[in-house]
């Protein structure tokens, strides 16, 4: 193979040009040229300097999804300060992350971008982005280690069949990591992170409201996500929708993507409550429209097409009456719509699926099948809710794969 060249990257390239790597000693060869690829061969170089690790990358540019990502900010961890089971960050993968954690969780890869020259801060939703708030920050870290640590890498090379890298198949590699991304179109793969088209005229009247804390659940199961919510002109997005359907992924895949979806506009998950919030305010406010009585702070535009969907605009409080008080109980905590389709959210959006976990090592992720083959990133049956948790997968499992291969090469 030939000896690479690496030119020094710019803040707004990651095209360097790059030639090919391969060499005497013992190598290794990573497929795919994103966040796992490069934090995998960065770290495996540094834990073994005299390994040949090349990483080999099917598009004329690396890290495509890492420059994009966040809006072009890069949310490339989280504080998980939030999170009290991984379960709730991780619907796919959550047991097998908790056990990496120990050896490079959240707190880890902080260090590690703030130790590499990536200064971060933390948002008050507990997203941790780059301080220079540019995923070019993160972009040009890579590549610059990469390019001091003598990172082979290989551009507009598509390998097909990772397997046929390896010496025992007749290839040239010791070792080979497959990084290279989720496919939702790939045999048991199903997307993840999408927002819902509702047909709904008078809600899509609503397009930009944000409900700060609502529930959206599927009903007849129990997948549910609290959080903000935003109504748009094709139905609904936010937080609480995007985890929801990561959360429900298989399950409207399975269904077509057409379900009923139950919201919860209050956030307060006992109706009971509810009910008794709505009496107060009825009992305060006898003589007012209850137009104009809009409990739990919901958007007046809200609250009046709940009112309308009652039949109860216009009247006054005495009114409502016990019919009303459980009808508007009703719509505040089990508002029935229905999804018609998925649509991709456009800022984020992963695939649920990939390789199985039962089939490779839970420590260094190595095919059990396929001795020396490993397995980091997205490519893996792991998948996260946005907030940084995505990536995290990433440099957790790809810092797995490269102790990983430390083991191995260190026994040689
Ligand atoms: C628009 C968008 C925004 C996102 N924002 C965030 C965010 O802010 N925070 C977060 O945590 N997550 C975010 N994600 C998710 C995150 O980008 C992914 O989870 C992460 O990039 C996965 O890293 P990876 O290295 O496994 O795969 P990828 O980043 O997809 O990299 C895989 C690489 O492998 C290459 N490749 C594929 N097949 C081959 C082949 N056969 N041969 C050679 N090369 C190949 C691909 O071209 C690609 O470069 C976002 C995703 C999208 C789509």
């Amino acid at each position: 193979m030939q000896q690479n060249t690496f030119t020094h990257p710019t803040k707004h390239s990651n095209s360097p040009s790059l030639i090919t790597g391969g060499g005497q000693g013992v190598g290794l060869s990573v497929v795919g040229g994103g966040a796992a690829g490069f934090f995998l061969a960065i770290n495996v170089k540094k834990m073994l300097p005299e390994l040949d690790v090349t990483i080999f990358e099917q598009q004329k540019k690396v890290l495509s999804k890492v420059e994009i990502s966040g809006g072009g900010r890069c949310n490339c961890t989280n504080t998980f300060a939030e999170i009290t089971d991984l379960k709730q960050a991780y619907p796919r993968g959550a047991s097998l992350l908790k056990r990496l954690f120990k050896q490079f969780g959240p707190k880890e890869a902080y260090n590690w971008f703030e130790d590499h020259g990536v200064p971060l801060v933390v948002q008050d939703d507990e997203c941790v982005f780059p301080q220079a708030q540019d995923s070019h920050a993160i972009i040009n870290c890579f590549l610059n280690e990469a390019k001091q640590l003598g990172v082979k890498i290989k551009l507009g090379t598509k390998i097909s069949n990772a397997e046929s890298l390896l010496k025992a198949n007749g290839g040239n590699s010791d070792y080979v990591a497959v990084t290279v991304g989720g496919t939702p179109s790939k045999e048991g793969c199903v997307p993840s992170l999408f927002t819902f088209n509702i047909n709904d005229s008078a809600l899509k009247k609503l397009m930009g409201t944000v409900v700060e804390n609502a529930i959206a659940s599927i009903p007849g199961t129990k997948m549910r996500a609290q959080g903000p919510l935003l109504i748009t002109h094709w139905g609904m997005s936010g937080p609480a929708i995007l985890k929801l359907s990561s959360y429900a992924a298989r399950h409207l895949a399975e269904q077509s993507y057409k379900s009923p979806l139950l919201i919860n506009w209050t956030g307060e998950s006992n109706s009971e409550e509810v009910r008794s919030h709505i009496i107060y305010l009825l009992e305060q406010n006898p003589q007012k429209q209850i137009d104009n009585v809009r409990p739990f702070n919901l958007p007046a535009r809200l609250w009046d097409y709940l009112l309308d969907k009652a039949s109860l605009k216009g009247k006054r409080c005495s009114e409502i009456g016990k019919k009303g008080t459980n009808r508007l109980t009703e719509l505040l905590t089990n508002d029935t719509h229905q999804i018609a389709s998925r649509c991709h959210y456009k800022d984020e959006f992963v695939t649920c699926g990939g390789v199985s976990l039962d089939s490779i090592d839970k420590s260094t992720l190595e095919s059990k099948f396929t001795p020396n083959l490993f397995y980091a990133g997205e490519v893996l049956d792991i998948d996260g809710i946005t907030g940084g948790f995505n990536f995290q997968a990433a440099w957790t499992t790809a810092y797995a794969v490269a102790k990983g291969i430390e083991g191995k090469v260190k026994n040689r």
